[in-house]
């Protein structure tokens, strides 16, 4: 974590970044480019590299079933984001600069991640964020339809809440191959339905992820078979809305700051 600097300020070098680019004589070559200080190597930064962790799910493992089972749930927190935790980690032991940022903020900045790992950071780091907010935005004895601000904002951008599930399902199910889909937030304030393959995040984009379902088959498969579709259509019974709300809230303040 950044200590003094805002999280996405990463034209400003630390002070430990200051050091590392001050000394010996690359320091001209290293001064090219904005991205400089996130690209740049530390050679000696950090005795024990900061490592990223795959947290506990918020609530036990069958929590949420029927819509997810049990086994899908052990096998998709506990197998499947644990690889990319341990690939994302695997990626940056030698850029402990870039393993120190926030996983959101480097993808927000994938395209200033260093070539040899930006695929694996985009693919594991991806799966790492994309899947905390996962378990995040889903809860027991949840569903419904969000209240306030956030059902305003959905209303007036796809008619009415029925119309943005509608919009979000298709946008899922016609996600060919493995992906996800999102609803997101663009500078501007506007609210979109959106769909991106493997673990590509619309942070990467530009774009706030405001929730989003994960249509790998790894997600549905056990329960729901090729039936993505009827996955799509139950997994509505378990948003958490509050924390829905919660992010869209985050989001906006984050855009106008
Ligand atoms: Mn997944």
């Amino acid at each position: 974590m950044q200590d003094a600097q805002q999280p996405n300020d990463l034209s400003a070098p630390s002070p430990l970044e200051r050091r590392t680019l001050l000394r010996g004589a690359a320091v001209g070559a290293a001064l090219a480019g904005s991205g400089l200080a996130f690209g740049a190597r530390a050679q000696d930064a950090a005795a024990a590299p900061k490592l990223h962790t795959l947290a506990d799910l918020p609530y036990a493992v069958d929590a949420l079933e029927p819509v997810i089972g049990k086994r899908i749930m052990e096998l998709h927190h506990g197998k499947h984001h644990a690889a990319y935790v341990k690939g994302l980690n695997t990626a940056l032991e030698k850029y402990p600069m870039l393993a120190a940022q926030d996983v959101e903020t480097v993808l927000r900045n994938l395209e200033r991640v260093p070539e040899d790992v930006r695929t694996a950071v985009r693919n594991h780091g991806g799966g790492h964020a994309n899947h905390t907010m996962f378990w995040q935005i889903m809860a027991p004895k949840a569903g419904g339809a969000p209240t306030g601000e956030l059902a305003d904002a959905l209303t007036s951008t796809f008619g009415d809440f029925a119309r943005f599930q509608e919009a979000f399902n298709k946008a899922g199910a016609g996600q060919f191959g493995s992906g996800w889909v999102w609803l997101t937030l663009a500078q501007g304030g506007k609210l979109a339905v959106e769909s991106t393959a493997n673990q590509d995040t619309p942070l990467s984009l530009g774009r706030e992820v405001i929730m989003g379902n994960d249509v790998w088959e790894h997600a549905y498969y056990l329960t729901y078979e090729n039936r993505r579709a009827d996955y799509l259509t139950a997994w509505w019974k378990v948003v958490n809305w509050p924390a829905v709300t919660a992010r869209y809230a985050a989001a906006k303040a984050r855009m106008k700051g």
